[in-house]
């Protein structure tokens, strides 16, 4: 059995409430103040609320460099609700979408599709495999009823970033629209709305903004989301009809996450101040390079290449070795306040460690540090994976 959980002034910083740090893709470690913001009540009408949700919807805008052309519409729910509210708008029953996928994320929107018997097709590579551009420059040659194409930025079943400029460009090239899942990106890895030509791009509060969960937001081009009126088969989740009421009179048409939206706009506030994408993407690349690093010196192996890998989340092979049992691995760091996340590849046999929240260098070294007594503990010489054991 694993020792008692060791107080955290192993770690720079700990965290006052003794919380573990969660090196997972969300919910995410916060910080304190982000916390801190939520320990108000404030009724859905009441005009401080009001405001602080019209300057989120503006600020999350900006961060697209929007302009007066896009709008942000929030909604209830974890990330799936708005990529299933997105799909449920902007693919309606006339039209095809081809679904880029190479991970869970990119299957799960053809499991949406599924549900609101849209049309669709998938064109997948590996999850190590960056998906293929000029297969899509094809399947838009050769179908032309094909109307949208769907991507996921970083793929987070993987932690790879798809190229999605170049699949931006190919889906302007055939004048077909583009809708972005960016939900594990959003915030730290630049997506500007003049470069990448989507109609709709969806991320969440509970990632690299670093805000608690709770919602999710769309952020759309207005002239094709007024185009979505009465597409939607879901009425919690359509989009267009939130937009219309939250334009009408500030407010969620149903109860919103209000304790949610006031630590993302603390959130918000704290992402600003680290200097935006620029300084939140600074941030998490230092977190993955010392964790790749660190790994890497231990005998582990990634899954991708460094030129494939965001900054987001890292997949390591499982250890050959006998004695690496993962569960027990899992347990012991998280006695130790850390927890990392398991694998869904298909693959390959793997583990994740996520680089995101509200983390940086001291506690990346500190997670090494505890990685490397753990297997010790556990007698883990080896750390190689099978296909390099030998
Ligand atoms: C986290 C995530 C989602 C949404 O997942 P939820 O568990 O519903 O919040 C969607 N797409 C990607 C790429 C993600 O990383």
């Amino acid at each position: 059995m694993p020792a008692q959980p060791k107080p955290l002034d192993l770690v720079h910083g700990a965290s006052p409430t003794g919380d573990p740090w969660l090196l997972t893709p969300g919910p995410l470690t916060t910080s304190p103040t982000v916390k801190e913001a939520m320990l108000h009540d404030y009724g859905s009408r009441d005009t401080h609320f009001i405001a602080v949700n019209a300057n989120m919807r503006k600020r999350l805008t900006a961060l697209v460099n929007g302009g007066d052309d896009f709008v942000c519409v929030p909604l209830q729910g974890s990330g799936t609700f708005v990529v299933e509210a997105m799909l449920g708008n902007f693919v309606g029953p006339k039209d095809k979408l081809l679904i880029l996928v190479n991970g869970a994320y990119g299957t799960r929107m053809a499991r949406i599709c599924d549900y609101y018997g849209r049309e669709f097709v998938v064109q997948e590579t590996p999850e190590d495999v960056p998906v293929d551009t000029q297969a899509l420059d094809r399947a838009l040659s050769e179908d032309p009823d094909i109307t949208h194409v769907a991507v996921v930025h970083c793929e987070t079943t993987s932690g790879i970033l798809n190229p999605i400029e170049d699949v931006s460009e190919i889906v302007k090239k055939h004048g077909r629209r583009l809708l972005v899942d960016a939900m594990s990106a959003f915030g730290a890895i630049p997506l500007d709305s003049r470069v990448v030509h989507f109609d709709a791009a969806v991320a969440s509060s509970n990632k690299c903004l670093e805000g608690v969960p709770g919602l999710g937001f769309c952020i759309a081009r207005k002239d094709a989301l007024a185009a979505t009126k009465d597409s939607s088969p879901s009425l919690s989740l359509d989009l267009h009809d939130q937009w219309q009421a939250m334009e009408g009179n500030g407010q969620w048409r149903f109860t919103p996450p209000t304790h949610c939206i006031l630590a993302f706009d603390k959130a918000l506030d704290e992402f600003e101040e680290e200097g935006g994408v620029a300084g939140r993407g600074g941030r998490y690349r230092e977190n993955c390079r010392i964790l790749v690093e660190g790994m890497s010196a231990l005998g582990f192996s990634t899954l991708l290449p460094d030129a494939l890998q965001a900054p987001i989340i890292v997949t390591f092979h499982m250890p050959a070795d006998p004695k690496f049992d993962f569960q027990e691995f899992y347990d012991r760091l998280r006695a130790r306040n850390f927890v990392i996340y398991p694998g869904k590849l298909t693959v390959a046999d793997s583990f994740r460690i996520g680089c995101i929240g509200r983390l940086g260098a001291d506690e990346m070294h500190a997670a090494l540090a505890v990685i490397r007594e753990t297997l010790g503990e556990m007698g883990v010489t080896n750390c190689a994976p099978a296909e390099t054991a030998a």
